[in-house]
């Protein structure tokens, strides 16, 4: 690592206090940038990294909200607005107690480099709130969101910032605060993007990011000749992108094997099938139960509780060949990165952001594995998002090939863009680097035709 590298690291940890999640999101990127700053200190000069890793605006607003029986809670709200180079933010909202400053801004740095890699003209953001969802009545889960975007109206529009889901925001959530935001601005517009199909949503957007994750994989795998076919998955979370990981893994002959959610996980020997993921889909969306009950109705599954503070989780100790991390970040450490080393496993694709710790990145490089950083693999979902801003703008929906067909080809081009960077730069096989550089040259360079703004 360069010396102005380290410094630049050691400047943010100091202007930024408490905020671990955003300091790694940080060095990662800085660390694959330092090849770039060599070759083109222009770079360098123009304190593009500098500017980028500064917030353009941070929104934080109170959210006070009654509940069924009349009491009065108050929730932080955040919107952080991190870059609009090269289009208007774009990025989900998170819902869930954990929610703070510095997973947000770690989430938005990230947003600015997948949003990039697209190939789409999309800026960075994120936002969300540590309200919990969970085991709420929907009546409530409304008055939230209702609340929410009772502020947070005002700071977005269809050509300024257009958030989309996360942890804790699906269709519901996305359909009560597109209805408040409706109601206050009396317009109908594509300002958020994850809506019904009814009203502006795009056919294959809750499918995108588990879908292009599998492509991404495919992709990789396809660099050594090799298929998805007949390989053993292993697969964490049970919402949204792990639903649609495990779908795409059995539409091309793989064999998912595992699920999870914040309190344990279930290894099915023989195979997580079409029928026990539907089930898996009622027990998630429909009753938003534990996936404890997997094992109620399925003999052949065993469940452990899991709790990601503890040394290792046990979800990635199995034989495998491929790892789809798709719940939340940090969830393998070193010590998990090398089980999964030790079980077999080669290729990893993120569909969760930033799951992966620092260490845990280090042995997947250091062991030349294919390993896709959640920026590249889990890109499709923004993509989609992108794709349906495009057809609220045309007022024409696409139908489900077309748009799968787009989803498919914007994962091969970023897909080449990896491979193109790392070999550019000089470490052919490092898709992190790839992602970092490739998702970097295009902002730094629209910033530098922009001006010092
Ligand atoms: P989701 O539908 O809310 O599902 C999240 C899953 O992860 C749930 O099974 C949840 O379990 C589990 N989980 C959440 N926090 C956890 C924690 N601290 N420890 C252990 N398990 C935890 O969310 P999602 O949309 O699938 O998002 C999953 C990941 O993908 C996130 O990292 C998100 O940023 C990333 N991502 C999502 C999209 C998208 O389009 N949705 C796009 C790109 C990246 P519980 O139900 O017990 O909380």
């Amino acid at each position: 690592m360069s010396d102005y590298i380290k410094s630049l690291i050691a400047e943010v940890k100091a202007k930024n206090p408490g905020e671990p999640e955003f300091h790694q999101a940080v060095e990662e990127v800085a660390e694959s940038l330092s090849i770039v700053f060599e070759k083109h200190p222009e770079y360098r000069t123009a304190k593009i990294l500098e500017r980028i890793i500064e917030p353009e605006r941070v929104i934080m607003f109170r959210v006070p909200w009654v509940d069924d029986q009349g009491e009065i809670f108050v929730n932080k709200g955040y919107r952080i607005e991190m870059n609009s180079a090269i289009g208007p933010y774009k990025g989900g909202l998170r819902f869930h107690p954990s929610v703070n400053l510095s997973i947000l801004k770690f989430l938005a740095f990230e947003q600015v480099f997948k949003n990039s890699l697209t190939t789409l003209p999309m800026g960075g953001g994120k936002g969300g709130s540590d309200f919990d969802p969970k085991g709420k009545s929907d009546l409530k889960i409304m008055r939230f969101c209702q609340a929410f975007m009772s502020e947070l109206f005002r700071h977005i529009g269809s050509n300024t910032d257009v958030p989309a889901g996360d942890i804790g925001v699906g269709g519901r959530e996305i359909g009560y605060l597109f209805g408040q935001y409706k109601k206050l601005r009396n317009e109908f517009t594509g300002v958020l993007t994850g809506k019904g199909i009814n009203w502006g949503g795009s056919l294959i957007r809750p499918e995108a990011t588990g879908y292009g994750s599998v492509y991404f994989a495919a992709e990789m795998l396809q660099t050594k000749g090799e298929t998805l076919e007949g390989k053993i998955c292993l697969v964490s979370g049970s919402g949204n992108v792990a639903q649609y990981t495990i779908e795409k893994i059995l539409d091309l002959g793989g064999k998912p094997v595992t699920l999870s959610d914040s309190n344990g996980y279930i290894y099915d020997e023989e195979g997580i099938n079409r029928e026990k993921l539907a089930f898996v889909m009622s027990l998630k969306n429909v009753r938003r139960g534990r996936i404890k009950e997997y094992t109620d109705k399925y003999k052949s599954a065993v469940y452990k509780e899991i709790n990601l503070k503890d040394e290792s989780n046990p979800l990635w100790n199995h034989k495998a060949d491929c790892a789809f991390p798709s719940a939340t970040q940090n969830e393998i450490n070193g010590k998990d990165a090398q089980n999964l080393l030790n079980n077999g496993v080669y290729v990893v694709s993120e569909g969760s952001n930033m799951p992966t710790t620092l260490d845990g990145v280090k042995i997947f490089l250091d062991n030349k594995i294919l390993y896709g950083p959640g920026k590249a693999a889990n890109a499709g979902g923004v993509a989609v998002s992108g794709l349906e801003m495009t057809q609220n703008s045309m007022r024409l929906p696409w139908t489900r090939e077309e748009v799968d067909n787009r989803l498919r080809m914007i994962m091969h081009e970023i897909h080449r863009t990896c491979i193109e960077m790392a070999d550019r730069f000089g470490t052919p096989g490092n898709y992190v680097n790839g992602a970092n550089i490739g998702g970097f040259l295009k902002v730094a360079d629209a910033m530098i035709d922009q001006g010092v703004v």
